[in-house]
Protein backbone atom coordinates (compact mmCIF):
# COMPACT_ATOMS: atom_id res chain seq x y z
CA UNK A 1 0.00 0.00 0.00
CA UNK A 2 1.53 3.45 -0.62
CA UNK A 3 1.71 5.84 2.35
CA UNK A 4 0.19 9.27 2.38
CA UNK A 5 2.78 11.83 3.22
CA UNK A 6 2.99 15.59 2.62
CA UNK A 7 2.31 16.70 -0.60
CA UNK A 8 5.40 17.90 -2.97
CA UNK A 9 5.87 19.49 -6.11
CA UNK A 10 8.08 17.64 -7.66
CA UNK A 11 9.87 17.40 -11.26
CA UNK A 12 10.13 14.07 -12.62
CA UNK A 13 12.75 13.93 -15.81
CA UNK A 14 12.08 10.52 -18.02
CA UNK A 15 8.97 10.25 -16.08
CA UNK A 16 6.86 8.80 -19.11
CA UNK A 17 8.97 6.34 -19.40
CA UNK A 18 9.49 2.30 -18.00
CA UNK A 19 10.15 3.00 -14.18
CA UNK A 20 9.11 6.73 -14.37
CA UNK A 21 5.66 6.20 -15.29
CA UNK A 22 4.84 3.96 -12.65
CA UNK A 23 6.37 6.29 -9.72
CA UNK A 24 4.67 8.81 -11.25
CA UNK A 25 1.14 6.95 -11.02
CA UNK A 26 2.42 6.30 -7.55
CA UNK A 27 3.52 10.13 -6.17
CA UNK A 28 0.57 11.64 -7.83
CA UNK A 29 -2.11 9.13 -5.56
CA UNK A 30 0.15 9.97 -3.15
CA UNK A 31 -1.21 13.35 -3.24
CA UNK A 32 2.18 14.72 -4.76
CA UNK A 33 2.09 17.39 -8.07
CA UNK A 34 4.34 15.92 -10.71
CA UNK A 35 5.59 17.92 -13.64
CA UNK A 36 7.59 15.33 -16.22
CA UNK A 37 10.43 16.94 -18.32
CA UNK A 38 10.93 13.90 -20.99
CA UNK A 39 12.16 13.86 -24.70
CA UNK A 40 10.00 10.89 -25.43
CA UNK A 41 13.23 9.31 -27.29
CA UNK A 42 12.36 6.27 -25.64
CA UNK A 43 8.46 6.45 -24.57
CA UNK A 44 5.37 8.14 -25.95
CA UNK A 45 2.78 10.24 -24.65
CA UNK A 46 0.29 7.35 -24.32
CA UNK A 47 2.02 6.56 -20.88
CA UNK A 48 0.41 9.22 -19.80
CA UNK A 49 -2.89 7.97 -19.91
CA UNK A 50 -1.85 5.10 -18.20
CA UNK A 51 -0.92 7.18 -15.76
CA UNK A 52 -4.36 9.39 -15.44
CA UNK A 53 -6.19 6.08 -15.78
CA UNK A 54 -4.61 4.22 -12.92
CA UNK A 55 -4.54 7.29 -10.37
CA UNK A 56 -7.16 9.27 -11.51
CA UNK A 57 -4.97 12.66 -11.67
CA UNK A 58 -2.87 14.55 -14.04
CA UNK A 59 0.75 15.13 -14.36
CA UNK A 60 1.88 18.07 -16.35
CA UNK A 61 4.14 16.76 -19.16
CA UNK A 62 7.05 19.42 -20.65
CA UNK A 63 8.61 17.69 -23.72
CA UNK A 64 12.25 18.44 -23.42
CA UNK A 65 15.84 17.88 -23.29
CA UNK A 66 17.59 17.12 -20.00
CA UNK A 67 20.47 19.12 -21.39
CA UNK A 68 18.62 22.06 -22.03
CA UNK A 69 19.23 24.65 -19.33
CA UNK A 70 16.77 27.28 -20.30
CA UNK A 71 14.04 24.54 -20.12
CA UNK A 72 14.85 23.50 -17.11
CA UNK A 73 14.81 27.40 -16.10
CA UNK A 74 11.16 27.66 -17.26
CA UNK A 75 10.03 24.76 -15.45
CA UNK A 76 11.78 25.37 -12.09
CA UNK A 77 11.46 29.23 -12.38
CA UNK A 78 7.88 28.65 -11.19
CA UNK A 79 9.09 28.06 -7.63
CA UNK A 80 8.56 25.67 -4.64
CA UNK A 81 9.43 22.32 -6.05
CA UNK A 82 10.35 20.32 -3.59
CA UNK A 83 12.74 17.65 -5.62
CA UNK A 84 13.86 16.01 -8.21
CA UNK A 85 13.38 12.18 -9.61
CA UNK A 86 15.87 11.96 -12.02
CA UNK A 87 15.31 9.21 -14.53
CA UNK A 88 15.72 10.54 -18.09
CA UNK A 89 18.63 8.73 -19.63
CA UNK A 90 19.72 6.06 -22.30
CA UNK A 91 20.13 2.85 -21.00
CA UNK A 92 21.15 0.28 -23.66
CA UNK A 93 24.25 -1.11 -22.73
CA UNK A 94 24.89 -2.45 -26.23
CA UNK A 95 24.41 0.76 -27.46
CA UNK A 96 26.55 2.26 -24.94
CA UNK A 97 29.65 0.82 -26.69
CA UNK A 98 29.09 2.28 -30.00
CA UNK A 99 27.93 5.26 -29.13
CA UNK A 100 29.71 6.13 -25.69
CA UNK A 101 29.71 9.89 -26.34
CA UNK A 102 25.75 10.25 -26.86
CA UNK A 103 26.16 8.33 -23.45
CA UNK A 104 28.34 10.49 -21.22
CA UNK A 105 26.57 13.34 -23.44
CA UNK A 106 22.90 12.52 -21.79
CA UNK A 107 23.67 10.74 -18.80
CA UNK A 108 26.54 12.59 -17.36
CA UNK A 109 25.85 16.25 -19.18
CA UNK A 110 22.24 16.08 -18.50
CA UNK A 111 22.68 15.25 -14.81
CA UNK A 112 25.85 18.01 -14.64
CA UNK A 113 22.61 20.67 -15.86
CA UNK A 114 20.19 19.35 -13.76
CA UNK A 115 21.95 20.01 -10.99
CA UNK A 116 22.86 23.64 -11.93
CA UNK A 117 19.32 24.16 -12.48
CA UNK A 118 18.61 23.09 -9.61
CA UNK A 119 21.29 25.13 -7.55
CA UNK A 120 20.01 28.12 -9.70
CA UNK A 121 16.20 27.37 -8.27
CA UNK A 122 17.21 26.45 -4.67
CA UNK A 123 15.70 22.92 -5.41
CA UNK A 124 17.77 20.61 -2.56
CA UNK A 125 16.32 16.98 -2.80
CA UNK A 126 17.27 14.96 -5.70
CA UNK A 127 16.19 10.79 -6.23
CA UNK A 128 18.82 9.43 -8.67
CA UNK A 129 17.95 6.41 -10.51
CA UNK A 130 21.52 4.28 -10.38
CA UNK A 131 21.99 0.18 -11.39
CA UNK A 132 23.81 -2.39 -9.88
CA UNK A 133 25.68 -2.11 -12.53
CA UNK A 134 27.89 0.13 -10.57
CA UNK A 135 29.23 -3.12 -8.78
CA UNK A 136 31.94 -5.66 -9.32
CA UNK A 137 29.59 -8.30 -9.68
CA UNK A 138 32.64 -10.79 -8.47
CA UNK A 139 32.28 -9.52 -5.12
CA UNK A 140 30.76 -11.67 -1.73
CA UNK A 141 27.18 -12.21 -2.62
CA UNK A 142 24.52 -10.45 -1.27
CA UNK A 143 25.76 -7.20 -2.70
CA UNK A 144 25.75 -4.49 -0.05
CA UNK A 145 25.76 -0.79 -0.64
CA UNK A 146 29.26 -0.52 0.50
CA UNK A 147 30.84 -3.68 -2.00
CA UNK A 148 32.77 -2.86 -4.32
CA UNK A 149 32.56 -0.87 -7.18
CA UNK A 150 33.69 -2.58 -10.29
CA UNK A 151 34.93 -1.64 -13.86
CA UNK A 152 32.02 -1.83 -16.04
CA UNK A 153 32.61 -2.28 -19.52
CA UNK A 154 30.67 -0.07 -21.00
CA UNK A 155 30.09 3.56 -20.78
CA UNK A 156 26.38 2.95 -19.70
CA UNK A 157 27.72 1.58 -16.48
CA UNK A 158 30.65 3.97 -16.29
CA UNK A 159 27.97 6.85 -16.76
CA UNK A 160 25.98 5.89 -13.81
CA UNK A 161 29.38 5.34 -11.68
CA UNK A 162 30.26 8.94 -13.03
CA UNK A 163 27.10 10.67 -11.66
CA UNK A 164 27.09 8.99 -8.40
CA UNK A 165 30.55 10.70 -7.52
CA UNK A 166 29.44 13.68 -8.95
CA UNK A 167 26.79 13.47 -6.75
CA UNK A 168 29.19 12.49 -3.13
CA UNK A 169 30.99 15.53 -4.21
CA UNK A 170 28.24 17.80 -4.53
CA UNK A 171 26.25 16.97 -1.32
CA UNK A 172 30.21 17.05 -0.01
CA UNK A 173 30.30 20.86 -0.86
CA UNK A 174 26.77 21.74 -0.38
CA UNK A 175 25.02 19.94 2.60
CA UNK A 176 21.93 21.46 2.26
CA UNK A 177 21.65 19.34 -0.83
CA UNK A 178 19.98 15.61 0.00
CA UNK A 179 20.40 12.90 -2.63
CA UNK A 180 18.76 9.50 -2.51
CA UNK A 181 20.87 7.27 -5.09
CA UNK A 182 18.94 4.27 -5.84
CA UNK A 183 20.73 1.25 -7.32
CA UNK A 184 17.82 -1.15 -8.98
CA UNK A 185 18.35 -4.61 -9.94
CA UNK A 186 16.74 -5.92 -12.84
CA UNK A 187 13.27 -4.51 -13.06
CA UNK A 188 10.33 -6.44 -14.57
CA UNK A 189 6.78 -6.43 -14.96
CA UNK A 190 4.07 -3.90 -15.34
CA UNK A 191 1.59 -2.38 -13.62
CA UNK A 192 -1.16 -5.25 -12.00
CA UNK A 193 -4.03 -3.35 -14.25
CA UNK A 194 -2.12 -3.82 -17.34
CA UNK A 195 -1.97 0.24 -17.61
CA UNK A 196 1.73 0.96 -17.86
CA UNK A 197 4.79 -0.98 -18.96
CA UNK A 198 7.81 -1.50 -20.76
CA UNK A 199 7.16 -0.72 -24.62
CA UNK A 200 10.90 -1.92 -25.79
CA UNK A 201 11.56 -0.30 -29.82
CA UNK A 202 12.87 -3.38 -31.96
CA UNK A 203 14.46 -6.30 -30.59
CA UNK A 204 14.41 -6.44 -26.76
CA UNK A 205 17.65 -6.14 -25.18
CA UNK A 206 16.16 -7.50 -21.74
CA UNK A 207 15.09 -11.21 -20.73
CA UNK A 208 11.81 -10.75 -19.85
CA UNK A 209 10.50 -8.46 -23.00
CA UNK A 210 12.41 -11.15 -25.18
CA UNK A 211 10.35 -13.89 -23.38
CA UNK A 212 7.15 -11.85 -23.70
CA UNK A 213 7.62 -11.61 -27.39
CA UNK A 214 8.14 -15.12 -27.73
CA UNK A 215 4.99 -15.56 -25.65
CA UNK A 216 3.40 -14.07 -28.05
CA UNK A 217 4.19 -15.53 -31.04
CA UNK A 218 6.65 -12.34 -32.51
CA UNK A 219 10.18 -14.28 -31.90
CA UNK A 220 10.09 -17.88 -32.77
CA UNK A 221 12.59 -19.04 -29.56
CA UNK A 222 14.40 -16.97 -26.67
CA UNK A 223 18.66 -17.49 -27.19
CA UNK A 224 19.17 -18.81 -23.85
CA UNK A 225 22.32 -16.60 -23.05
CA UNK A 226 25.06 -19.82 -21.80
CA UNK A 227 24.17 -23.24 -20.12
CA UNK A 228 27.60 -23.45 -18.52
CA UNK A 229 27.42 -20.96 -15.63
CA UNK A 230 28.27 -22.49 -12.13
CA UNK A 231 24.56 -21.79 -10.88
CA UNK A 232 22.42 -25.19 -10.38
CA UNK A 233 20.97 -25.36 -13.45
CA UNK A 234 23.80 -23.72 -16.03
CA UNK A 235 22.05 -20.29 -16.85
CA UNK A 236 22.61 -16.43 -15.67
CA UNK A 237 20.89 -15.80 -12.21
CA UNK A 238 19.49 -12.18 -11.44
CA UNK A 239 17.44 -10.22 -8.67
CA UNK A 240 14.65 -9.35 -10.87
CA UNK A 241 12.28 -6.83 -8.57
CA UNK A 242 9.01 -5.81 -9.77
CA UNK A 243 8.26 -2.41 -10.83
CA UNK A 244 5.22 -1.60 -9.02
CA UNK A 245 7.82 -2.41 -6.07
CA UNK A 246 10.34 -0.03 -7.51
CA UNK A 247 8.13 2.81 -7.42
CA UNK A 248 6.93 2.76 -3.86
CA UNK A 249 10.66 2.64 -3.53
CA UNK A 250 11.16 6.26 -4.69
CA UNK A 251 7.79 7.44 -2.82
CA UNK A 252 9.59 6.38 0.27
CA UNK A 253 12.97 7.67 -0.46
CA UNK A 254 11.22 10.79 -1.07
CA UNK A 255 9.32 10.79 2.04
CA UNK A 256 13.09 9.65 3.60
CA UNK A 257 14.74 12.57 1.96
CA UNK A 258 12.11 15.42 3.43
CA UNK A 259 13.19 14.24 6.51
CA UNK A 260 16.50 13.89 6.44
CA UNK A 261 19.92 15.49 4.59
CA UNK A 262 22.61 13.91 3.50
CA UNK A 263 23.37 11.43 0.67
CA UNK A 264 21.81 8.01 1.21
CA UNK A 265 22.49 4.76 -1.59
CA UNK A 266 20.09 1.99 -1.13
CA UNK A 267 19.91 -1.62 -3.36
CA UNK A 268 16.32 -1.95 -4.80
CA UNK A 269 16.23 -5.89 -5.45
CA UNK A 270 14.04 -8.72 -4.36
CA UNK A 271 17.22 -10.25 -2.06
CA UNK A 272 17.12 -13.53 -4.28
CA UNK A 273 18.17 -14.94 -7.45
CA UNK A 274 16.64 -16.63 -10.19
CA UNK A 275 18.01 -18.27 -13.14
CA UNK A 276 16.84 -17.98 -16.66
CA UNK A 277 15.22 -21.49 -16.74
CA UNK A 278 13.34 -20.12 -13.55
CA UNK A 279 11.99 -17.26 -15.69
CA UNK A 280 11.25 -19.38 -18.22
CA UNK A 281 9.18 -21.42 -16.53
CA UNK A 282 8.00 -19.24 -14.20
CA UNK A 283 6.12 -17.49 -17.68
CA UNK A 284 5.03 -20.96 -18.95
CA UNK A 285 3.01 -21.21 -15.84
CA UNK A 286 1.64 -17.74 -16.68
CA UNK A 287 1.27 -18.24 -20.03
CA UNK A 288 -0.28 -21.58 -19.63
CA UNK A 289 1.83 -22.32 -22.90
CA UNK A 290 5.94 -23.64 -23.30
CA UNK A 291 8.32 -20.80 -23.57
CA UNK A 292 10.44 -22.18 -27.06
CA UNK A 293 14.11 -21.70 -26.08
CA UNK A 294 17.55 -22.87 -27.31
CA UNK A 295 20.79 -22.81 -25.15
CA UNK A 296 23.80 -20.70 -26.86
CA UNK A 297 27.12 -18.72 -26.13
CA UNK A 298 27.56 -16.73 -22.93
CA UNK A 299 26.94 -13.15 -23.81
CA UNK A 300 30.14 -11.06 -23.71
CA UNK A 301 30.38 -9.08 -20.71
CA UNK A 302 27.76 -11.30 -18.44
CA UNK A 303 27.91 -12.25 -14.55
CA UNK A 304 27.33 -15.49 -13.72
CA UNK A 305 25.13 -14.74 -10.64
CA UNK A 306 24.51 -11.74 -8.26
CA UNK A 307 21.70 -10.50 -6.26
CA UNK A 308 21.31 -7.71 -3.39
CA UNK A 309 21.66 -7.31 -0.29
CA UNK A 310 18.21 -5.19 0.52
CA UNK A 311 18.33 -5.06 4.48
CA UNK A 312 20.00 -1.30 4.29
CA UNK A 313 16.07 -0.43 2.63
CA UNK A 314 14.16 -2.17 4.71
CA UNK A 315 16.24 -0.76 7.76
CA UNK A 316 15.95 2.49 6.62
CA UNK A 317 13.21 2.98 4.06
CA UNK A 318 10.41 0.70 5.49
CA UNK A 319 10.55 -1.14 2.03
CA UNK A 320 10.69 -4.59 1.42
CA UNK A 321 9.17 -6.04 -2.18
CA UNK A 322 5.81 -6.99 -1.93
CA UNK A 323 5.67 -8.91 -5.58
CA UNK A 324 6.77 -12.32 -6.30
CA UNK A 325 8.22 -13.66 -9.65
CA UNK A 326 4.97 -14.84 -10.54
CA UNK A 327 3.50 -11.55 -10.21
CA UNK A 328 6.25 -10.21 -12.41
CA UNK A 329 5.84 -12.69 -15.75
CA UNK A 330 2.12 -12.32 -14.97
CA UNK A 331 1.91 -8.57 -15.45
CA UNK A 332 4.55 -8.89 -18.25
CA UNK A 333 2.08 -10.88 -20.30
CA UNK A 334 -0.83 -9.11 -19.74
CA UNK A 335 1.05 -6.01 -20.90
CA UNK A 336 2.62 -7.74 -23.18
CA UNK A 337 -1.06 -8.51 -24.85
CA UNK A 338 -2.30 -4.93 -24.20
CA UNK A 339 1.17 -3.68 -26.28
CA UNK A 340 -0.03 -6.81 -28.89
CA UNK A 341 -3.45 -5.04 -29.38
CA UNK A 342 -2.04 -1.32 -29.96
CA UNK A 343 -0.58 -2.74 -33.18
P1 LIG B 1 13.17 4.37 -20.19
O1 LIG B 1 13.98 4.51 -21.43
O2 LIG B 1 11.85 3.68 -20.29
O3 LIG B 1 12.93 5.80 -19.53
C1 LIG B 1 13.83 6.87 -19.67
C2 LIG B 1 13.06 8.08 -20.16
O4 LIG B 1 13.99 9.16 -20.34
C3 LIG B 1 12.37 7.84 -21.50
O5 LIG B 1 11.00 8.21 -21.40
C4 LIG B 1 13.13 8.74 -22.47
O6 LIG B 1 12.29 9.25 -23.48
C5 LIG B 1 13.66 9.83 -21.55
N1 LIG B 1 14.89 10.49 -22.02
C6 LIG B 1 15.99 9.92 -22.59
N2 LIG B 1 16.89 10.87 -22.89
C7 LIG B 1 16.35 12.05 -22.50
C8 LIG B 1 16.80 13.40 -22.54
N3 LIG B 1 17.99 13.73 -23.09
N4 LIG B 1 15.99 14.37 -22.06
C9 LIG B 1 14.77 14.06 -21.55
N5 LIG B 1 14.30 12.81 -21.48
C10 LIG B 1 15.08 11.82 -21.94
O7 LIG B 1 14.10 3.66 -19.11
P2 LIG B 1 13.75 3.06 -17.68
O8 LIG B 1 13.91 1.59 -17.75
O9 LIG B 1 12.46 3.62 -17.18
O10 LIG B 1 14.99 3.62 -16.86
C11 LIG B 1 14.88 4.81 -16.08
C12 LIG B 1 16.23 5.06 -15.42
O11 LIG B 1 16.57 3.93 -14.61
C13 LIG B 1 17.38 5.26 -16.40
O12 LIG B 1 18.24 6.25 -15.88
C14 LIG B 1 18.09 3.91 -16.38
O13 LIG B 1 19.45 4.01 -16.69
C15 LIG B 1 17.85 3.47 -14.95
N6 LIG B 1 17.93 2.00 -14.78
C16 LIG B 1 17.11 1.21 -15.54
C17 LIG B 1 17.19 -0.17 -15.41
C18 LIG B 1 16.34 -1.07 -16.26
O14 LIG B 1 16.69 -2.26 -16.41
N7 LIG B 1 15.22 -0.61 -16.82
C19 LIG B 1 18.09 -0.74 -14.48
C20 LIG B 1 18.88 0.10 -13.71
C21 LIG B 1 18.78 1.49 -13.87
N1 LIG C 1 19.33 -13.39 -21.14
C1 LIG C 1 19.16 -14.46 -22.00
N2 LIG C 1 18.58 -14.23 -23.21
C2 LIG C 1 18.13 -13.00 -23.60
C3 LIG C 1 18.30 -11.91 -22.71
C4 LIG C 1 18.91 -12.14 -21.49
O1 LIG C 1 19.55 -15.60 -21.68
O2 LIG C 1 17.61 -12.84 -24.72
C5 LIG C 1 19.93 -13.62 -19.81
C6 LIG C 1 21.21 -12.84 -19.54
O3 LIG C 1 22.34 -13.56 -20.00
C7 LIG C 1 21.16 -12.68 -18.01
C8 LIG C 1 19.66 -12.60 -17.72
O4 LIG C 1 19.00 -13.19 -18.84
O5 LIG C 1 21.65 -13.84 -17.38
C9 LIG C 1 19.16 -11.17 -17.53
O6 LIG C 1 19.58 -10.41 -18.66
P1 LIG C 1 19.01 -8.94 -18.93
O7 LIG C 1 19.60 -8.49 -20.24
O8 LIG C 1 17.53 -8.92 -18.81
O9 LIG C 1 19.58 -8.07 -17.72
P2 LIG C 1 21.09 -7.82 -17.23
O10 LIG C 1 21.21 -8.58 -15.96
O11 LIG C 1 22.02 -8.27 -18.28
O12 LIG C 1 21.12 -6.34 -17.01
Amino acid sequence: MDNKVNAVKLLVTGGAGYIGSHTVASLLTNGHDVTILDDLSNSTASSIRGIEQVSGRSPHLVVGDIRDGECLDRILRGGDFGGVLHFAGLKAVGESVRHPARYYSVNVGGSIELLAAMRRHNVRRLVFSSSATVYDTEAEMPLQESSPSGHPGHAYGRSKQMVEQILTDEVGSDPSLAVAVLRYFNPVGAHPEAALGEAPTGTPNNLVPYIAQVAAGIRPYLEVYGGDYPTPDGTGMRDYVHVMDLARGHVLALDFLCAHGGLHKWNLGAGRAYSVLEVVKAFELARGQQIPYRITGRRPGDAASYWADVGKAARELRWTPQYTLEDMVRHAWAWQQVLARRV
